[in-house]
């Protein structure tokens, strides 16, 4: 199966899977309202939520550690592998793991991190990134895998099965467990986990250290929150009522513990993100929750998995960051499809960003020369009824033509019609 098609085979399963978890919401809009309410509230109050949640952190024995950047998240993952001389670190899903390119970065160091999430596994395994926020390996079909472990036919659970019994020991022998988190709760200090594995669990838990990844985005105000955001998240991001392991952590093991690491590190990480909230309009992408739901209705995603920009969020807050300087593809291809908001749970615009992205970017000057000059006789074509009524026809197909030749053969091109609008007009009431 192809990456695309295998994807198409997936969200249908999703979509279904979807349908019967939000059943568990009596009223789902209402439930979306509410969590973009409390989202709003985190993002607009972090400086303070931070801040109680840095104080409650610490009061339990956990250590903060603030990341202007991604080398300094790095500088920090480094420092305290070295200094615990770690051999064997683990790690499970994580998407600011993947943002600052932990993996690549600390190899450089000769440190090597193993992943223990399946999908990462798997994708890891292959040399390849995450295909999915949610589901890491979703591109790859079943027989994809089991050719490249050199397996003979087996199914997904019993491929996960291998996996588990290729990582039972690396839990055992693991100096030092990374984790990223869904959510950092101000009061009373803590660290949420949802995952389906347990593998974050075990990473959280077994070795002596245990490291957070975070944006400073992840706040939300209290514990209170949770039975909403919980569910939701869930239903939104797996189509599941609520994800098998979830796990609230508020600081390394006590006395009176069983288990649990010694030290207990949370780095929060910025990379950026305090520009994007400079954006009046374009702020609301900080409010997301990584659910991966907009991704199955990104169209440019759903075909091509492999594009630089893979999920609309980072589409809007990658241009941004970057100061519109290198990411011209995310601001110009990034197809503007109004239904995104509807998919979202915590309601995010994106259609909105989007444009708001193209029009900051062609204030700043990056618009393309080519652009300028396509929409230059675009609008004299438009604005001239002889041009529309005679050229404007075999401009129109020359342009449709070319359009859906760079599409690589992935949608008919529409035919024109023999005569416009305004032609069909003139002949129906006889004006010469
Ligand atoms: S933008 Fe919305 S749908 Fe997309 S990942 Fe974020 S919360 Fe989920």
């Amino acid at each position: 199966m192809n990456p695309s098609n295998q994807l198409h085979y997936v969200k249908a399963k999703y979509d279904a899977a979807f349908k019967d978890a939000s059943l568990q919401f009596k009223n789902l809009e209402l439930a979306r309202e509410r969590a973009t309410h409390a989202r709003w509230k985190a993002i607009e109050n972090l400086d303070s939520y931070l801040i109680e949640f840095e104080a409650n952190f610490i009061k339990s024995g956990g250590k903060i550690i603030w990341a202007q950047d991604s080398l300094e998240a790095i500088d920090a993952v480094v420092k305290i592998s070295k200094n615990a001389g770690a051999q064997t670190i683990i790690k499970s899903k994580s998407s600011t793991a993947e943002e600052i390119l932990l993996k690549e970065r600390v190899g450089i160091e000769g440190l090597d991190i193993i992943e223990t999430d399946a999908g990462d596994y798997i994708a890891d395994s292959m040399d390849e990134h995450s295909g999915h926020m949610v589901l890491p390996a979703i591109h790859k079909s079943v027989e994809e895998i089991n050719s490249h472990f050199g397996l003979n036919n087996l199914a997904p659970d019993q491929l996960v099965g291998v996996i588990r019994d290729r990582l039972r020991e690396t839990y055992l022998q693991a100096d030092i467990g990374i984790t990223g988190c869904n959510f950092l709760i101000a009061d009373p200090g803590a660290i949420v986990i949802t995952e389906n594995e347990g593998n974050a669990q075990l990473c959280a838990s077994a070795p002596k250290t245990h490291i957070v990844l975070t944006g400073i985005d992840k706040i939300l105000p209290s514990l209170n929150y949770l039975d909403l955001f919980l569910p939701l998240l869930s239903t939104y991001g797996t189509g599941q009522k609520l994800t098998a392991y979830n796990s609230i952590i508020t600081g390394p093991k006590q006395p009176e513990d069983l288990d649990g690491p010694e030290e207990l590190y949370v780095i929060i990480i910025d990379n950026g993100r305090s520009t994007v909230l400079e954006h009046e309009v374009q702020r609301q992408a900080s409010t997301c929750i990584k659910c991966g739901a907009c991704q199955f209705n990104w169209p440019v995603y759903m075909s091509n998995p492999a594009t630089n920009f893979s999920n609309p969020i980072s589409a809007v807050t990658a241009p941004l960051i970057d100061n519109f300087e290198s990411q011209e593809e995310a601001v110009r291809n990034s197809l503007l499809d109004g239904n995104l908001m509807d998919i979202c749970p915590v309601k995010i615009d994106i259609q909105k960003l989007l444009i708001e992205n193209r029009k900051e970017s062609v204030e700043k000057g990056f618009e393309p020369r080519a652009n300028k000059l396509f929409y230059f006789f675009w609008k004299k074509a438009m604005l001239n009824r002889d041009i529309m009524n005679w050229k404007g026809i075999k401009a129109g197909k020359y342009i449709m033509e070319g359009l859906y030749k760079s599409d690589r053969g992935l949608r008919e091109t529409p035919s024109i019609a023999p005569q416009s609008f305004n032609e069909q007009w003139r002949d129906k009431l006889n004006i010469k």
